[in-house]
């Protein structure tokens, strides 16, 4: 222990007095120092569920159900100059179908068909259809009389049904990696940037944060339990005050936060303001509601960079949206995180 050390620290002391900001001793109350939380966007789970992120399987994406109907048994016997036909069905989806049910015999080379009412098939039961073949000749008539065994060939012809699945979008949910923990479910606290230490990332926004941490070891070596982080309260920016800001200081600000870098003047004209720490476009918005049309224009200048990924920042983004990003994962294999000004605010080291 040395007297110059006690001396900074008083010094330091001093300063934080005159600054009036107090002194404590603390561990980061929101990590209980170890640094991460849970990742509220997965809710610690590395897992995120994506509404109309996926097509959906029952339908294939079209929206239009072709059905699941079962035929279980048939037969078909002469009568009166007729054929009387019954084939029996299971619907095996969980919503009513229309149908009807036509039976065909060839006697000969001439074919002659039947085909049922409009017949509805319960979901999940079964259902007999019955049915006539008639105005067959005698001869033929008696050609299958004499016949042991003919053969009768079915089909049903449903009605089209909007997918009950997914309401006739095409689309179903998907779960996808957290993008925001990479499937972790922990990310870096932001209250005090994963130091552990309450206030430990403010710190490093003030000239003296070096010389604090100076003062923890003199403190530690001297068994003195002072504490040596300066708590100040920073203001955070609000929403609204980025929705104010000049275009190119918002941009300035969003790049700023991702740690990217701005774009040259003919990525701009583009769509293209700027780049990700790894390369990758980005898109900023200063505007709520951002939907499928500006999501499809950046994809197209994400084209024209060859780029495969790309971020688009907004205050928030229309219901279409999604669908455009489906769209642009369908179409050209893009994808594409759409991130809100409130995410941005609120999770500081966000692996972009
Ligand atoms: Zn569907
Ligand atoms: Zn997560
Ligand atoms: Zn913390
Ligand atoms: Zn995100």
């Amino acid at each position: 222990m040395n007297n110059k050390s006690l001396m900074d620290a008083f010094i330091v002391f001093l300063l934080c007095s005159a600054l009036s900001v107090a002194l404590t001793m603390a561990v980061c109350p929101r990590c209980d120092g170890t640094g991460e939380i849970e990742c509220p966007y997965c809710d610690g789970t590395g897992e995120r569920t994506v509404e109309e992120g996926a097509v959906c399987e029952h339908c294939d994406g079209s929206g239009t159900l072709n059905p699941l109907i079962i035929q279980k048994s048939r037969s078909s016997h002469l009568n009166d100059g007729k054929i009387s036909v019954q084939v029996g069905y299971e619907n095996e989806e969980s919503v009513n179908i229309f149908g009807t049910v036509t039976a065909a015999v060839e006697v000969e080379s001439k074919t002659y068909t039947g085909t049922s009412s409009r017949t509805l098939f319960p979901a999940n039961e079964n259902t007999q259809v019955s049915l006539t073949i008639s105005g067959i000749s005698s001869e033929d008539y008696k050609t299958l009389e004499e016949q042991q065994v003919f053969s009768t060939s079915i089909t049903l012809e449903t009605d089209d049904v909007p997918c009950p699945y997914c309401d006739g979008t095409g689309l179903a949910p998907a779960t996808i990696e957290c993008p925001h923990c990479d499937g972790t479910g922990y990310i870096e606290c932001p209250d005090c940037g994963g130091t552990g230490v309450e206030g430990g990332e403010q710190n490093e926004a003030l000239d003296i944060g070096g010389t604090t941490y100076g003062l923890v070891a003199v403190a530690v070596v001297a068994g003195v339990a002072i504490t040596a982080f300066v708590v100040v309260k920073k203001r955070g920016v609000k929403e609204e005050d980025l929705k104010k800001m000049p275009p190119s200081e918002f941009q300035n600000w969003v790049l700023k936060r991702m740690d990217g870098k701005s774009a040259s003047q003919s990525d701009v004209r583009m769509g293209i303001d700027g780049y990700t720490l790894g390369g990758q476009p980005v898109s900023i918005r200063q505007e709520d509601g951002v939907g499928r049309e500006v999501i499809e224009k950046f994809a197209a200048a994400m084209g024209r960079r060859n780029a495969k990924n790309g971020t688009l920042v907004a205050f928030s983004f229309g219901a279409d949206a999604i669908r455009g990003r489906v769209r642009a994962k369908m179409s050209y294999g893009f994808d594409l995180e759409m991130v809100t000004v409130r995410e941005l605010i609120e999770s500081r080291n966000r692996p972009l």
